[in-house]
C-alpha cells in the first residue's frame, strides 16, 4: 500500500525530475501529490504512539521529616533493645545473673539507655 492514493484509488509514482510521489488526476490535467507526512516511512508504528505511561512504578511516596523521625525512633529503639539484651546475656555468661533473669535485666538496661537519650 506504499504510495497509494486512497482518494483517487490510484498509486502515486515518482520518476525523472519529480520532487515527490504524485499521480495525474484523470481528465483534469492536474496532479495529485502525495502528502509527505503520510508516507509509511515517516509514520512511526502505532504501538509506539499508544505506549502507556506507567506512573504507579515511577512515583514513590516522599518520606516527610516526621516519617524519617519516626523511622529513626524505631531504629534507635530496636538498637536499644538489642544492646540491652546483649548486656544482660553478658552478665549471665559471667555468672553474675541467672538465665531466667536475662529479660528482667535487659528491661532495666533498656530503660537506662532510653533515659540517657
Ligand atoms: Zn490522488
Amino acid at each position: 500500500m506504499a504510495h497509494y492514493c486512497k482518494l483517487h484509488k490510484t498509486p502515486w509514482f515518482k520518476k525523472g525530475k519529480m520532487r515527490g510521489y504524485a499521480h495525474p488526476i484523470e481528465d483534469t490535467g492536474e496532479w495529485c501529490n502525495e502528502p509527505e507526512e503520510d508516507t509509511p516511512e515517516d509514520t512511526p508504528p502505532a504501538k509506539e504512539i499508544a505506549k502507556p505511561i506507567s506512573t504507579s512504578e515511577t512515583v514513590k511516596p516522599q518520606m516527610s521529616r516526621e516519617d524519617w523521625a519516626e523511622k529513626d525512633k524505631i531504629t534507635r529503639k530496636s538498637i536499644e533493645r538489642q544492646k540491652s539484651v546483649e548486656c544482660a546475656v553478658m552478665l549471665c555468661q559471667s555468672a553474675q545473673i541467672k538465665p531466667d533473669e536475662i529479660l528482667t535485666y535487659a528491661k532495666t538496661f533498656e530503660e537506662f539507655i532510653s533515659r540517657a537519650l
